[in-house]
């Protein structure tokens, strides 16, 4: 397995594979890497030729009072963790490299990122779209690979490489949970041990509205009444937003008919947890 810093020498490694006829296949993530994030890599090895991973904290994603300084950081684990896992590329490049003091060029999918997550964090997926598409550039994938548990971001990744051309095949895996059900997660290391018993309750909520929806309740308020009834049950959980939308343009749904997402996200103290299901 080689580790990649510099980005030119990774834009012409891409490009010797390219010209090889290998696929590469490409999972992009902050790090700290847990069963989710080797879920994608799995996937990524059974289709393309070359897998590659990239580990880099994109702080253009995070807002000022968010917890970039803190975000679980440990290089050496991972490290170790894409080597078990068969990875051929581990790109890993520097903040002064990714970002020069100069950088202007932001990508910017309008209304969508404003939506769900888009409402408490305005500016994140202006940061996402924009490291997502600056890494395709540098990684030159035919697939790239991305988690259901973040579905606000794989729609928008989706409609930006339809929008601009992305040569590029988005696939989507699913979510990896903890046995109680709670979606994985570099972030529930910040979890206290009471708060991370509590935190199943946000899997167990939507799990129970998919119950209700196959019973034959269709109205999204009554799912959604649920949905709230069960996240109150616990004291410290805060709810952000519980959002019941089309998957086709995130507007909200007064019925389920069609495929729906049914998503939440909500605050343990300063630690935001995100988490959906899928309606067909
Ligand atoms: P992150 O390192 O949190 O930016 O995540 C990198 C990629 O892994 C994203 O595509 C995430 O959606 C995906 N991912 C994160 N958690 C999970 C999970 N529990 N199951 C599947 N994919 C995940």
């Amino acid at each position: 397995m080689r580790v990649i810093k510099d980005i030119p020498q990774m834009q012409k490694i891409a490009e010797d594979l390219r010209q090889q006829k290998k696929t590469i296949g490409f999972v992009p993530t902050m790090g700290f890497l847990h069963k989710g994030h080797l879920s994608l890599i799995n996937q990524s090895k059974k289709i393309a030729d070359v897998t590659v991973v990239s580990i880099y904290v994109n702080p253009t994603q995070f807002s000022p009072n968010e917890d970039f300084d803190k975000y679980p950081r440990d290089f050496k684990r991972d490290k170790l963790l894409c080597e078990m896992a068969g990875v051929d590329i581990v790109f890993y490049p520097d903040h002064e490299r990714m970002y020069l003091s100069n950088h202007f060029t932001y990508v910017i999918t309008d209304q969508l990122a404003s939506k769900l997550c888009g409402k408490s964090r305005p500016t994140h997926f202006r940061g996402v779209t924009t490291i997502v598409a600056k890494l395709f550039n540098i990684v030159k994938p035919h697939y790239a690979f991305f988690g259901q548990k973040d579905a606000q971001q794989c729609f928008i990744i989706q409609r930006m490489v339809n929008d601009l051309n992305f040569d590029v095949q988005i696939i989507i895996a699913p979510t990896k949970r903890e046995p109680d059900g709670l979606a994985m997660s570099s972030r529930n290391k910040y979890l206290s041990s009471q708060h991370r018993k509590d935190a199943a309750i946000i899997y167990s909520s939507l799990k129970k509205a998919g119950e209700l929806i196959q019973s034959g309740i269709k109205q999204s308020k009554l799912i959604m009444d649920s949905i709230h009834n069960n996240l109150q049950s616990v004291p410290d959980l805060k709810i952000d937003y519980v959002s019941i939308v089309n998957m086709n343009n995130l507007e909200p749904v007064e019925n389920i008919t069609e495929q729906t997402l049914i998503a939440v996200a909500a605050y343990f103290g300063s630690t935001r947890l995100i988490d959906n299901i899928i309606i067909n």
